[in-house]
Order: C-alpha cells, then sequence, then structure tokens
C-alpha cells in the first residue's frame, strides 16, 4: 500500500482545506469533535495498542486513543471564535481567488500558544506515538509504553493542521499535513482521526520525517534532530525530508536518562552486611526516613514523569561504592538522600557537591535538584555547598552527583514539617529529577 507522499503540503491546498471545512465540510467536522469529547479518556483504549497483534483486524475506532480532545475543545472556545473569523475573511479575501497563500502568522492576532507534543515509543510494536495531552502520555507509560520526551513545540494552533490518521489492520498510525494524502489513506481502509495538532505557519523548525520501508508499523519516525534523520538514514530508513513545522526543537533527553536515586546510609553503606541507621533523632532514624522518601520519589518520577529512575535502598553497597554501582547499572547521574543532624539546633535544607572531584555538570545538577527540595521542604535555604563527600565525587565515573540534606532530623520543628509536607517533598524532587532528565543528566 501506497501510504505516504514525499513532498511537503503545498500551501494552497491548505487554503483550499480550510475553505471547505468552513463552507462544506463544517458539519462533518462539529460531529467528529462531540465524538471525540463524549469518548473515554484512553487508559483501556491505549491498553489494545500496546497488545494489539499487527495482524489483528478486529480493532474499531474506539481503539484510537482520544488525544485531541482538548484542542478540539479550544477551537470552539469564545477566545478562538475571532480567530476563525478572521480566517472566514481571509477565504473571502480577494487575494485567495489569484491562489495566493495566507501569508500573516496567526501571532500576529496575538500571543502565541505553544504545546510540547510528547514523543512515546511502543517497544512490542516499534510504533512511535505523539500527543500533545499530558495526561494520555501518563496513561501511556502506564501500560508500557516508554516517555521519550519532547518531540516538538508545535503552535496551539495554526492555519495548517497536521491530520491524524489509524491503520485498523495493522494498528499503526500515520501523520500528515497533506489532505490528499489523508484522503488516499481513508480510501485504501485507514480511519480520519481529525486534527492531531498543528504546523507552525512561519515554518521556525523543521520536523523531519523518515520512513522505514521494513517496519510493518512504526513506519514513520519524525524528529527535529538531524542528527537522528542521519543515523536513521544510516540504518537503512529513507529520509523524507520536512513532515511539518514546529515552533522550537523537541528534547528526548529523558528518553537516555537514568538517575540513581539513592537513600542515604541503610544496609551495608558502612560495613558490608550490617545496617547503618544514619542519623537519629525526635524518635526518627535516618536511614528509615531515607529510604521512605527515595521510594516515593522515584514512584512519582516513573508514574508522573516516565522516568527511568533506580533507587538505591538497603541494597549492602557501601557509600563510597554507589558512584561504581551507578556507572555498572548505566545511570547517567546521582542523586543522594540524607536528613541532617547537628548539635546547635540546626534548621532547613542544603546541598552538596564535592569539593574537588565534582564531574562536569554537577553544578547545575545540584542547582536543579536544590530549588525542588526548598520548593518541597519550605523550609530555610542554608544553600548550596560543596564538601569531599564519596558519594558526589565524579573522579573514577565522571558521573555528575549531588547530595540533598532534606531537613534536620534532630529538629522537632523540621519534623514536622517534613512529616506534613512529605508527599509534596516526593513530588517536588520527581519534579527535579524530570527538569535534571531534560537538561541530559
Ligand atoms: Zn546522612
Amino acid at each position: 500500500m501506497k501510504r505516504h507522499s514525499t513532498k511537503p503540503f503545498a500551501r494552497i491546498a491548505i487554503v483550499a482545506f480550510f475553505c471547505t471545512l468552513l463552507m462544506g465540510a463544517g458539519t462533518a467536522f462539529a460531529d467528529e469533535q462531540s465524538e471525540s469529547l463524549e469518548a473515554s479518556v484512553p487508559t483501556a483504549v491505549a491498553g489494545e495498542h500496546v497488545t494489539q497483534d499487527a495482524d489483528d483486524a478486529t480493532a474499531s475506532e474506539e481503539d484510537a486513543p482520544v488525544i485531541t480532545v482538548e484542542r478540539y475543545a479550544k477551537s470552539q472556545d469564545a477566545d478562538m471564535a475571532s480567530d476563525v473569523g478572521a480566517m472566514d475573511g481571509d477565504v473571502s479575501d480577494p487575494t485567495l481567488t489569484q491562489g495566493e497563500p495566507v501569508e500573516e502568522p496567526l501571532e500576529a492576532m496575538g500571543t502565541l500558544e505553544t504545546v510540547d507534543m510528547y514523543r512515546l515509543y511502543n517497544p512490542n510494536s516499534g510504533e512511535h506515538f505523539y500527543t500533545g495531552n499530558w495526561e494520555e502520555r501518563a496513561s501511556l507509560v502506564e501500560i508500557g509504553w516508554q516517555y521519550e520526551g519532547i518531540g516538538w513545540v508545535a503552535p496551539d494552533f495554526s492555519r495548517s493542521p497536521v491530520y491524524r490518521l489509524y491503520n485498523p489492520n495493522a494498528g499503526d498510525h500515520h501523520y500528515t499535513l497533506s489532505s490528499f494524502e489523508r484522503d488516499e489513506l481513508v480510501d485504501a481502509g485507514w480511519n480520519d482521526e481529525g486534527i492531531g495538532w498543528y504546523s507552525d505557519d512561519t515554518q521556525r523548525v523543521a520536523v523531519l520525517r523518515q520512513y522505514n520501508p521494513n517496519a510493518k508499523t512504526g513506519s514513520h519516525n519524525f524528529t527535529t534532530s538531524e542528527e537522528e534523520d542521519e543515523a536513521l538514514a544510516d540504518a537503512g530508513w529513507q529520509s523524507e525530508g520536512v513532515g511539518w513545522y514546529a515552533v522550537s526543537l523537541g528534547n528526548t533527553a529523558v528518553a537516555t536518562s537514568y538517575i540513581y536515586l539513592d537513600a542515604g546510609h541503610g544496609k551495608g553503606s558502612s560495613t558490608k552486611g550490617v545496617y547503618d541507621s544514619g542519623a537519629v533523632g525526635n524518635g526518627y532514624e535516618e536511614a528509615k526516613l531515607t529510604a521512605e522518601l527515595v521510594t516515593l520519589t522515584a514512584k512519582y518520577a516513573r508514574e508522573l514523569y516516565g522516568l527511568k529512575v533506580y533507587s538505591n535502598v538497603n541494597t549492602n553497597v557501601e557509600y563510597w561504592n554507589r558512584q561504581e554501582d551507578a556507572l555498572e547499572r548505566g545511570c547517567t547521574s546521582l542523586v543522594s538522600i540524607h536528613f541532617n543532624a547537628s548539635d546547635s539546633g540546626g534548621t532547613g535544607c542544603e546541598s552538596y557537591i564535592h569539593s574537588r572531584n565534582a564531574a562536569p555538570g554537577a553544578t547545575k545538577l545540584q542547582s536543579i535538584m536544590h530549588e525542588y527540595l526548598l520548593n518541597g521542604t519550605g523550609l530555610r535555604d542554608r544553600g548550596k555547598k560543596s564538601a569531599a563527600l564519596a558519594v558526589c565525587s565524579g573522579v573514577d565515573t565522571d558521573l555528575p552527583g549531588t547530595l540533598l540534606e532534606v531537613c534536620f532530623i534532630d529538629n522537632s520543628y523540621d519534623m514536622k514539617k517534613y512529616k506534613e509536607r512529605k508527599d509534596t517533598i516526593a513530588r517536588e524532587l520527581a519534579a527535579g529529577l524530570y527538569e535534571a532528565a531534560k537538561d541530559g543528566f
């Protein structure tokens, strides 16, 4: 089946499509929209995509995850009406009857809103999937898709819609700017799933399209990275040029991030096989607190952000060997969680990097995590510090590492705050790990 054209879509055809949309096909659009709005959230639905056999021809329209609900709804909002009205005016513009494309970008009419387009990968089918809906991303991660970060940044709306199609026989999606290609595919049995997102009218960043002639599903890939485009070409894919345009570049660094989240102290930390409680105070043991907070933070990092995180909790690895352990596991950075103690009534949170052997990037990692730690605890900022702490040393591993002292275990005020805000702290730290992962840690 021929299922893709190799040329970027001509601008005049977009205008032609809008004319059709506004004058003729408006009803069909509205019907499809209400269908999308009524459809349930894609948890169960999307599961079928993961388990679906490539030859399974029983898939129905309901199988497709609903991705454009929010944007469909938005295009009907009162605040969008003026844009649509303006386009209506453009359609009757005499220049258009001469076949002139519309040059004025929509953003000239107001502030440009953008949408991060999340990229996911299905290891079973090899398909990449893209959605601007954060919750849909999360529900796909939950059922086994791998989150690969932001594929590109799309305009919230433009004159150039990108159509989304679904092949119920192959269980595969396809995306195109071309209404001709869309219609061709529909004739060939694909389901028209409406507008997936929009292309940037001012063509700031090209989203490059590649085709894998050997793949049954996942036969197309889309990326803003020229390096990825070239790497795929080297691996036998066919570069197909520009698929559509983005407002700004994507960021898929999270796909390769694997943060070693270390619970300070615990079993074997100081002596193999021996439990090291760390500091004690107010009836608490540091090792128990770090184990609890690391476990909760890792859970949120995985569930909310789809991050790959290794939790080092009571694993009988000495603290000075945790950098090496992280390296052996293929981790890309290390964050160690501790609780402070003081004889003189200290309060607040602080962070450390190694004073002599910090790996490149450690300062940046520290800054990111420090900020989120402060947001989480709401306690006094004791500052970003450095000390000769072995767990932060990147001398043999080159791994950026930072150590966070959450609060003072022997300060009842700090511990009261900690108990109250434990969930918030874990969520903030997970958000910090996500920021770090996007920065390549
Ligand atoms: Zn400690």
